[in-house]
């Protein structure tokens, strides 16, 4: 089945009584029949209605569906992007290791790494996104491998299949965000991955209104997640899994229509005066853009621009005429947004001097977006 498909379907086994969507159970305490009901059901193999903390059918409708669409042997659900992102690593890293880390990765996942892993005597080294030859980053402590393609913030695409082939050789474990491309676009586990992390609080909620996280895993890498999950009490509320599954269900839809005017848009800013470099795999001129075009099956509406080192004084200029992009962070919503993009480097420094600004183009008609960026650029340079 494809994707557009699978979102609309996968999951929905345990919705109740032919209702299309899944109830919204409330639940920490759940009733046992009687005093040998507790242990028939906390040792049964199947899934069985514990404790509120374990899955309801809530979120087991979510994780399935999710698992289903990355591909994975299960899913895990968690209250942000960050706790999934965090639970992962912890998973699989043990006094002494170290991990290597691209150095585009979400800015979060960088803090969380340099302040807490040393706690467990766990090292992290960045890595290069666009790097050639991951092995030679690796020595006999080499962990895991996080992955984020395109990297956040300045979208530098990753060689994923050469990066597993290289980590497979020596039992390394590779995690891999894909908030960016969704499971719609990209499956990291059919490319070698071992587990897939989204921040669904981005394009599956998809309406600005939810924080929520998922970890799909391979057969192998499962037991590890479910267990760190589980571990760490890590989970998710019945509303947040609630309105993450109804956004699933137009996530298809909605990627291809961000797509289409997120493309119209980046062409256009491509050839404004103003803007030096457009940040956008899907671009011919983008950094990486071969790997987008042999690896994904589409692009998500979120981007980043270079603009001309001279405007750099005013660029407030720019955040404050726009009429129709928010200033706010996170993205995957229905509304265009507009931040400042601040990339942070300790691999290799970030190259360009103009402000890097990241637009998140929404679901609005990309004529009035374009004709709104148009009006704040002829500003500046006035
Ligand atoms: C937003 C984001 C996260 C974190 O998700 P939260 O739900 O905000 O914790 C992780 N990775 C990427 C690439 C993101 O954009």
């Amino acid at each position: 089945m494809k994707a557009s498909t699978q979102v609309v379907r996968a999951g929905r086994a345990d919705a109740a009584h032919n209702i299309v969507n899944p109830p919204i159970y409330r639940a920490s305490t759940v009733l046992f029949e009687n005093y040998a009901q507790i242990f028939e059901i906390r040792q049964s193999k199947e899934r069985r209605l514990y404790y509120g903390r374990n899955g309801t059918p809530t979120t087991w409708c979510l994780a399935d569906a999710i698992a289903e669409l990355e591909g994975g042997a299960g899913c895990a659900l968690f209250p942000s992007g960050l706790a999934a992102i965090a639970t992962s690593i912890l998973a699989f890293v043990r006094p002494g290791d170290s991990i290597l880390v691209a150095d585009s990765v979400y800015g979060a996942t960088r803090i969380f790494c340099d302040s807490h892993l040393p706690k467990i005597q766990v090292k992290t080294i960045y890595y290069p996104p666009a790097v050639a030859n991951i092995e030679n980053y690796f020595d006999d402590t080499t962990r895991l491998i996080f992955v984020e393609s395109p990297g956040s913030q300045t979208f530098e695409m990753q060689d994923l299949p050469a990066i597993a082939k290289a980590a497979r050789a020596r039992g390394i474990k590779i995690l891999a965000d894909n908030t960016w491309a969704s499971p719609v676009f990209f499956r990291p586990l059919d490319f070698g991955a071992d587990v897939s992390i989204q921040a669904a609080t981005k394009y599956v909620v998809g309406h600005s209104d939810a924080l929520a996280g998922s970890v799909a895993a391979s057969k192998d890498a499962w037991p590890a997640i479910e267990a760190a999950a589980r571990h760490l009490g890590q989970c998710i509320g019945p509303d947040e899994a609630y309105l993450a599954q109804r956004g699933l269900r137009t996530l298809a839809v909605r990627l291809s229509r961000h797509q289409e005017s997120a493309m119209a848009v980046a062409r256009w800013l491509e050839k404004h005066p103003l803007v030096t470099r457009v940040l956008y795999p899907p671009l011919e001129s983008s950094p990486g853009h071969e790997i987008w075009v042999r690896d994904f099956a589409g692009a998500s509406g979120l981007f980043s621009i270079v603009l001309d080192e001279k405007y750099k004084a005013r660029i407030a200029l720019l955040y404050d005429s726009l009429k129709l992009f928010g200033i706010g962070a996170s993205w995957g919503g229905y509304e265009s947004l507009i931040y400042p993009a601040d990339p942070v480097r300790t691999a290799e420094p970030w190259p360009a001097r103009g402000s890097v600004v990241r637009l998140h183009i929404g679901l609005e008609n990309p004529r009035d977006l374009i004709d709104d960026l148009e009006n704040a650029l002829s500003l500046m340079r006035a």
